[in-house]
């Protein structure tokens, strides 16, 4: 038997979630190929748009529009054709379903209907990204869009500044330039940065160093504006909490045993920058007890 036909691709009753190019469009997978080949029926964000990919592969598909502003309508008739034994694949406009795009509701509702719903895993902007940006992986913590409004934003950056984490957001042309004001403004001007823009496109640029000189980098390159951008930034040095890390109340406990009551309460004092007098009363009753 050739391999291809070994090649898992089950048929009917079974949604795919399959992820397409970011840009280039040999990145499509085979497998995606296939699926999207077998399939009867195609969900798509856009049909225009994935009407030209399938034009590109030569298929010609039922197609159903499923956006953010119709997908609780659409569900059900996907969930039809699922009852009725059909492959239905579902697609975005680019990369992988559900990431910053529609189908959680259709995912979320296939599986509690008890229909198999399988990945075809393939491009995803933030993957790419983090893959080729040089920060650390082993943590990271996708944001996606921040509000379009700045106090929004800042909020949203805010309670990022602590985060251990490699933090990574998505943001469109028109608003990358406030989005590097408002992070240079909440994380600093010397947070580490790396943006990617265009990824796999003919113009694609990485921009990194301090957030500040990414941003002066990308406002000298004259086509610094456009495309597509994934920031990604390097998380906190500084533990969440890590004034509260020691626990006082101990640390006087383990101190009185030693030394006199004034001296624990002094050095847990300095330490934990609490009140000396809060903290000789504890220790007196801590001695005592
Ligand atoms: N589902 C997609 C994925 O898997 O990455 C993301 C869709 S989201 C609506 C679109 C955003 O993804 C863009 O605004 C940009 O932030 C990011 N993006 C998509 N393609 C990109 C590319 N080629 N280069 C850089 N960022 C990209």
């Amino acid at each position: 038997m050739p391999s291809s036909e070994r090649t898992p691709v089950s048929v009917g009753g079974q949604l795919y979630v399959v992820a397409t190019p970011i840009g280039n469009l040999e990145d499509l997978t085979e497998r995606a190929r296939q699926v999207l080949a077998k399939a009867d029926l195609v969900a798509a964000e856009d049909t225009r748009h994935s009407g030209r990919l399938l034009n590109h592969l030569g298929l010609n598909k039922q197609m159903l529009a499923l956006h953010d502003h119709n997908e609780r309508a659409r569900v059900n008739q996907i969930l039809e054709a699922l009852s009725q034994g059909q492959s239905v694949a579902l697609v975005s406009d680019a990369g992988t379903p559900l990431i910053s795009d529609p189908g959680y509701i259709l995912v979320r509702e296939a599986r509690a209907a008890g229909y198999q719903v399988s990945p075809v895993p393939g491009a995803c902007a933030l993957v790419a990204a983090l893959s080729a940006a040089g920060l650390p992986t082993d943590q990271f913590l996708f944001a996606g869009f921040l509000p379009a409004k700045r106090a929004g934003r800042k909020a949203a950056l805010e309670s990022f500044k602590r985060q251990p984490a490699t933090l990574v957001f998505y943001e469109s042309p028109h608003r990358i330039c406030d989005f590097m004001e408002d992070l240079i403004e909440v994380l600093g001007p010397e947070r580490e940065c790396v943006l990617g823009r265009e990824l796999t496109k003919t113009f694609e640029t990485f921009y990194a160093g301090t957030a500040a000189k990414v941003f002066a980098d990308l406002q000298a390159d004259p086509h610094g504006s456009k495309g597509e951008f994934v920031v990604m930034v390097r998380g906190s040095d500084e533990a969440p909490g890590a004034e509260a890390a020691v626990d006082a109340d101990k640390l006087l406990a383990m101190l009185v045993k030693e030394l006199p009551v004034k001296k624990a309460a002094r050095i847990v004092s300095d330490v934990c920058g609490l009140g000396k007098n809060e903290l000789y009363q504890r220790a007196l009753v801590l001695k005592g007890g």
